[in-house]
């Protein structure tokens, strides 16, 4: 058996260790670390540090890397949404940071176009500001964008993977209006870690803080950070989790608190992902993908096709890093009898179960993992 399978510590907590053929998702665990990041993490362990002074040393390393003026590691882009949204609606007042989520008085509005809506804006009113929607399901025109705009507006929010879509204002015409009217864009960019050359884009377009998870860049799944103009980030550290019990104010940064061990975690991680050799990384996944489709090659009522399942859950041609498998009408297993064997049995596998067909996702998944996936599938599908 797969060492990397070794049950004993799950174990000892009573929880079932898994193989995880969905992808990076937080219910499964985020992300593995590398033995790299897992031991720049440990290393951390050894020594106390300042936070305040780490937080702001590891964040000019991650800003100088994305061309922004200042940046800072969190608890992820979740956590992010909050800090970008208080840094924006207090803008470094400390005492209005210490009576959040009560906005009275503060500008308390953030804009965000109705095709950009999507799961993580929840966060948005965590903080006490609420979401003014501009345009309709027909997508939103400039007037409308700035007939969102009023005077409690505090910025202009955009999810970066829904940049332009469905007939939305294009994050550079945001920016623009953004500043004609002197207010903030805040830019959620959790997963637009690949292709690297695109990350830098966001500040480039004006954004004054763009958030990234490092769950999609092989950081601690409770880690992300966040870069963007000096004045942005050091309001969010005026929200942030430090200085709570030495600083002047009681913010509602505090529940994001960090650790020195994720801080490294995240910097090491993402200096990492910057190195990769990306094409061997999509040429592995291909390789996997390929191997268990000839695995499963000729077995009746079995049909399996390589894709790429997008970060945003479509099945496209490229570039591989799925295995879609279908059943024939006529099988003796439904497709979620088959997702229901392959959970149930030993050891349990994860995979994406729909109605016609099961997704193979190798964004996390060992070389190892997957063989055992083939022969589970070849177990099942056979007996
Ligand atoms: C995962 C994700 C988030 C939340 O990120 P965390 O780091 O898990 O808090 C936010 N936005 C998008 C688009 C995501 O995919």
């Amino acid at each position: 058996m797969d060492r990397s399978l070794t049950p004993d510590i799950f174990a000892r907590l009573g929880t079932r260790p898994i193989i995880n053929a969905c992808g990076i998702y937080t219910d499964l665990g985020g992300s593995r670390l590398s033995p790299t990041v897992w031991s720049a993490m440990a290393e951390s362990n050894r020594q106390y540090v300042r936070m305040v002074d780490l937080l702001e040393s590891s964040g000019r390393i991650l800003a100088g890397h994305l061309g922004a003026e200042a940046g800072r590691v969190t608890t992820g882009a979740a956590a992010s949404i909050v800090l970008m949204v208080s840094a924006a609606i207090t803008g470094g007042d400390g005492a209005a940071s210490a009576r959040l989520p009560d906005t009275t008085g503060l500008r308390n509005e953030v804009v965000l176009q109705r095709n950009q809506r999507y799961k993580y804006d929840r966060q948005i009113p965590m903080t006490g500001a609420s979401v003014v929607l501009a345009g309709t399901e027909a997508g939103t025109s400039e007037a409308e964008l700035e007939a969102a705009i009023g005077p409690r507006t505090a910025a202009l929010f955009v999810p970066a993977h829904l940049d332009g879509a469905g007939h939305t204002v294009a994050l550079a015409r945001v920016v623009a209006i953004a500043r004609r009217h002197g207010l903030k864009v805040l830019v959620d960019a959790a997963y637009m870690c690949w292709p690297l050359e695109a990350m830098p884009g966001y500040v480039a377009a004006g954004a004054d803080l763009v958030s990234f998870s490092a769950k999609y860049f092989g950081g601690p799944n409770a880690g992300g950070f966040m870069v963007g103009t000096r004045a942005m980030i050091d309001a969010v550290t005026a929200n942030n989790f430090t200085r709570y019990e030495s600083g002047p104010h009681l913010t509602i940064g505090r529940v994001f608190k960090l650790d020195r061990q994720t801080v490294v975690g995240v910097v090491t991680a993402f200096e990492e992902w910057r190195g990769a050799d990306h094409p061997a990384r999509w040429a592995r996944y291909a390789r996997l993908v390929e191997q268990l489709r000839a695995r499963l090659a000729g077995l009746p009522g079995v049909t399996a096709v390589a894709r790429y399942f997008t970060m945003d859950e479509r099945l496209v041609p490229d570039p591989v890093n799925s295995l879609v498998l279908e059943l024939a009408a006529g099988h003796r297993l439904t497709h979620a009898e088959l997702g229901r064997h392959l959970a149930e049995g030993n050891p349990s596998i994860a995979c994406d179960v729909q109605a016609d067909k099961l997704i193979f996702c190798f964004d996390a998944i060992s070389d190892e993992e997957v063989d055992t996936v083939g022969t589970r599938l070849l177990e099942v599908l056979s007996g």
